[in-house]
């Protein structure tokens, strides 16, 4: 679907009249495409004192090629400003950040990142340490909602049991677990997340021997592939080097057909609600296979209606394939171990499983029970060495979102930091980098892919 608006604001006449009415002003934003460097210019870096990660980050990103400069430099505009903060143990200390945002605050070039380091506040040493840990996120958050111009901001809270501080592999620039999501945040990647909260935290990350292929081996389950998201899910994955099994029920095969021939991938026609689906899909996944690296949840439906209205049908099915089904399928491959050591569980939850909705009582209960499936899995399946992770779309241009009312549709379009929908790609991308064999550490996080929806917030 197009947003019209937003390509009329790209014209002569459009800017002239978005200027005089002060109407919203969408920017275009940077997307990913192989081969492009991380950054549209170079990156400004600053620290706290005593911070952990300045350091090793500085040696991090030179290796990955960008260009670290001196804020002396007058005139200069960056790609990105980044900001340890790891070493700000009281709230008097936020001070430091002030400083260094302050005079930059107009030097981000357009689709410019902003990404702040800090120690999760629940393994601060002291309360205070705790405090200004968590005062980060206001910070952040704000930044998302003032620099505009297609800008993200970021938190980023990088665990201390990681053994970040001293180890070599990251001392040297070479791997880490953080270089992964550090890549995925400044990179067009990550154009429509913004206001986020990552947690990076233990696990085992590995780097891929080209960053433009970091899916490379891999063997990925996408399930609603058909259209929409899942397409573009299918083709992402494929693109960054995975062998895809393409997955929608039976009336769409000609679509999925069609999805799967296009990247190379495979098909599978099945009903996640039958009740032999969880089986048949491993019996598949086995014989083909012998393991499936990455499962992403991504099928699910909506069957709108307010309470009062709602026949228990719309209640069941939406259940059904959104939560229930997962959860099955989940056990059984488990179960199987058909999900190896390094293995990803990704499920596709929602903005309105994080605010509800009016008309979605089904849905948003759907949703937010992925987000707690995510919740109460990762902290069993680290231990086999495999992460859980959700996405939460906010409103993304797909035939789900054609069908809302116009000027219902308008406002979810432009109720966010960049003033646009989200493309199905943005959370393809974002499912992406969850999935990569370098994300390891990054486990029990929902990421919203919204551009800093005012829903939810
Ligand atoms: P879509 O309707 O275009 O695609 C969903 C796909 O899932 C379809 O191909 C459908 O055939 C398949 N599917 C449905 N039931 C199935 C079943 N029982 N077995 C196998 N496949 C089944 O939707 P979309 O917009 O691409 O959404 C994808 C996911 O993203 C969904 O989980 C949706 O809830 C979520 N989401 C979308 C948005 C948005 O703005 N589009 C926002 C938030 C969340």
């Amino acid at each position: 679907m197009t947003d019209r608006y937003a390509s009329f604001v790209q014209s002569a006449a459009g800017r002239a009249l978005v200027k005089r009415l002060g109407l919203p002003d969408p920017p275009r934003l940077r997307r990913h495409h192989p081969g492009d460097p991380l950054l549209p210019g170079p990156a400004l870096l600053g620290a706290a004192s005593g911070g952990r990660l300045a350091e090793p980050l500085a040696k991090m990103l030179t290796a990955a090629g960008v260009e670290l400069t001196d804020p002396a430099a007058t005139g200069q505009r960056y790609g990105a400003l980044l900001f340890d903060a790891t070493g700000v143990t009281d709230s008097t200390e936020l001070r430091q950040l002030y400083d260094f945002f302050h005079p930059q605050a107009r030097a981000v070039l357009p689709s410019g990142r902003v990404v702040v380091l800090g120690t999760p506040p629940r393994e601060c040493a002291t309360p205070r340490e705790a405090t200004a840990q968590r005062a980060l996120e206001g910070l952040v958050r704000s930044i998302g909602k003032e620099f505009g111009r297609g800008t993200t901001a970021q938190l980023v809270y990088v665990s201390r049991a990681d053994g970040t501080a001293d180890d070599p592999a990251l001392a040297a620039g070479t791997v880490t677990s953080l270089e992964s999501t550090i890549r995925f945040l400044l990179s067009g990647r990550s154009a429509y997340v913004s206001g986020q909260v990552v947690r990076v935290g233990s696990g085992t990350a590995s780097a891929p021997a080209d960053w433009d292929r970091p899916l490379d081996g891999q063997v990925v389950l996408v399930t609603g592939a058909a259209r929409g998201i899942g397409a573009a899910l299918a083709k992402v994955l494929a693109r960054d080097g995975a062998t895809v099994v393409a997955l929608d029920i039976p009336a769409a095969g000609d679509a999925l057909a069609a999805v799967a021939n296009d990247i190379g991938g495979t098909a599978v026609q099945l009903d996640l609600t039958a009740p032999d689906a969880p089986t048949r899909l491993a019996e598949h996944l086995a014989s083909r296979h012998g393991r499936v690296d990455v499962v992403v949840h991504n099928a699910g439906i909506t069957r709108d209606k307010t309470l009062g209205r709602m026949d228990a049908d719309r209640w069941d099915q939406v259940i059904d394939v959104n939560l229930s089904s997962q959860e099955r399928i989940n056990d059984v491959l488990l179960e199987r171990e058909l999900i190896p050591t390094g293995g990803r569980i990704i499920s596709v939850s929602s903005i309105a499983g994080i605010a509800g909705n009016r008309g979605q009582t089904n849905y948003a209960t759907s949703k937010a029970g992925v987000i707690g499936l995510v919740d109460s899995l990762a902290p069993t399946l680290r231990e086999r060495g495999i992460s859980v992770n959700a996405v939460a779309p906010g409103f993304i241009e797909t035939r789900l979102t054609a069908r809302i009312p116009l000027v219902v549709r308008e406002a979810g379009r432009r109720m966010n930091s960049l003033a646009q929908g989200g493309l199905p790609v943005d959370v393809a991308e974002t499912i992406g980098w969850l999935a990569w064999p370098a994300s390891g550490a990054v486990s029990g996080n929902v990421v919203r892919v919204c551009g800093q929806s005012l829903l939810g917030a």
